[in-house]
C-alpha cells in the first residue's frame, strides 16, 4: 500500500533532485568563496551581527607566539566594528623577526563587521631602511661640504700666497671626496635600477682588462704590482658595464688596502658552471670580525684609513648588486695584516 499516488512520488522525487542539484551549487559557491578569501595577502575575518565568527581566511591565521596578541586586537576591534565604530590598530611585534600589523576593524552596511590584517612588515623595513640610507648620505656629504665652507672661511682671512695655496689644494681634495660619494651614488642606484641589465656574450679578458687599466696609473703611483693572471673561460653572459664596475671596484680596493710593495692579482676561471673572478691582495686584511659588514653601504672598517684614501664606503656594496643582478654572489677571505681575496662568482649561462 502506498500514501502517495504515482504522480506526486515523481514529483517528490523530482523536487529532491533540484534541492540537491540547488545545495550543490550553493556549497561549490561557498568553497568558491573560501577559496576567493584565502587567496587575498591580507588577513580576513568576518563576523555577523552578533559578533559571531563566520569566515577567517589563511592569511589571518598567523600562528606562532604572535597569535594571541593579535587576536585580542582583532575581537575587540570586530567587537567595536559589530557595533557600527570603524577603529583601527597599529601591533609592532619585536621578533625577531620584526612584524608591524594594521588591523582594522570595518563595519558592514547590512550588520556585522570586518577585521582586516594587513602585514606592513616589509614596508617598514623598506622605510627604515631608506630612513637610514638618507641620513647615512646626508653624513657622508655634510663632512665634506662642512669642511669646503671653514677651508674656504679661511681662504678669504688669509692673505698668505703659501698658506692660500695650500688651502686650495684641500678644497679640491674635499670637493674630489664629495663628487666621489654623488659618483658612487649614482652608480650604484643605476645598477640597483637596471635590474639584470642587458645581457650579452661578454669577453672577460676585455672586463678585467678595462677595469685593470683603470687602476694601473695609481697602483704604479703607489708601489703596488698590478698583475693580471689566467683568465678563463673567454665569455660570460652579462652586463658588460656593471662587470667592469664591479671588478673595477674590486681592484680599486685591493689597491687602496694594500702597503707599498703590496702585489694584486686577478684571475678568473670556470667552476661548476660559475665563472669566479678573483681578486686578491697582500694588503692589510680584514678582521674576522667585520667580514660579514663589508658589503653594507657606507661600512668602513677603518674610517680614517677610508678618508685618506678616498673611500666612499659604497664599492663593495655595487660590487654585491652586481653579483646578485647576474644571479651569482660576491665572498671574501681575509687575514689581518695577510690580505684579502674577493671571488665574485656569476653563472655562465645558457650556451656559454
Ligand atoms: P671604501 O670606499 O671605503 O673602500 P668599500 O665598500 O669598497 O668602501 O669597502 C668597505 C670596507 O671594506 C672598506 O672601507 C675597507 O675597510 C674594507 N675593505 C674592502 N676591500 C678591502 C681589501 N681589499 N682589503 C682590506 N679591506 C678592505
Amino acid at each position: 500500500m502506498s500514501w502517495f499516488a504515482r504522480g506526486e512520488v515523481e514529483q517528490l522525487r523530482r523536487d529532491l533532485d533540484h534541492e540537491r542539484v540547488a545545495r550543490g551549487a550553493i556549497e561549490a559557491e561557498i568553497e568558491r568563496l573560501h577559496a576567493g578569501f584565502d587567496a587575498v595577502p591580507v588577513g580576513i575575518v568576518l563576523a555577523d551581527e552578533r559578533g559571531k565568527q563566520l569566515v577567517r581566511n589563511r592569511a589571518a591565521a598567523l600562528g606562532g607566539h604572535v597569535e594571541l596578541l593579535v587576536e585580542e586586537a582583532v575581537e575587540r576591534l570586530l567587537a567595536s566594528a559589530v557595533g557600527g565604530t570603524a577603529a583601527e590598530q597599529r601591533l609592532t611585534l619585536f621578533g625577531p623577526p620584526q612584524r608591524v600589523l594594521l588591523i582594522r576593524g570595518i563595519p558592514l552596511a547590512k550588520g556585522g563587521g570586518l577585521a582586516v590584517i594587513d602585514d606592513l612588515s616589509d614596508r617598514a623595513r623598506v622605510d627604515a631602511v631608506r630612513t637610514d640610507f638618507v641620513s647615512n648620505i646626508s653624513h657622508e656629504l655634510k663632512t665634506p661640504v662642512g669642511a669646503l665652507a671653514i677651508l674656504a672661511e679661511a681662504l678669504a682671512d688669509s692673505d698668505d700666497i703659501e698658506v692660500n695655496r695650500h688651502l686650495a689644494l684641500k678644497m679640491v681634495e674635499e670637493a674630489h671626496r664629495a663628487s666621489g660619494t654623488i659618483d658612487d651614488l649614482l652608480e650604484l642606484s643605476r645598477i640597483e635600477l637596471g635590474g639584470p641589465g642587458d645581457r650579452e656574450d661578454v669577453s672577460l679578458s676585455a672586463v678585467v682588462g678595462e677595469a685593470a687599466a683603470r687602476h694601473r696609473l695609481i697602483a704604479d703611483t703607489v708601489g703596488v704590482e698590478l698583475q693580471v693572471k689566467c683568465i678563463s673561460p673567454e665569455s660570460v653572459q652579462g652586463d658588460r658595464l656593471q662587470l667592469v664596475s664591479a671588478v673595477s671596484n674590486l681592484i680599486d680596493n685591493a689597491v687602496k688596502y694594500s702597503n707599498k710593495g703590496g702585489i694584486v692579482t686577478v684571475s678568473a676561471h670556470e667552476v661548476n658552471g660559475c665563472v669566479e673572478i678573483e681578486v686578491a691582495d697582500t694588503g692589510i686584511g680584514i678582521p674576522a670580525r667585520d667580514l660579514d659588514r663589508v658589503f653594507e653601504r657606507f661600512y668602513r672598517v677603518d674610517r680614517a684609513r677610508s678618508r685618506t684614501t678616498g673611500g666612499t664606503g659604497l664599492g663593495l656594496a655595487i660590487v654585491r648588486h652586481v653579483a646578485t643582478n647576474h644571479g651569482g654572489d660576491v665572498t671574501v677571505r681575509s687575514r689581518e695584516g695577510e690580505g684579502s681575496t674577493f671571488t665574485l662568482r656569476i653563472p655562465m649561462g645558457e650556451g656559454s
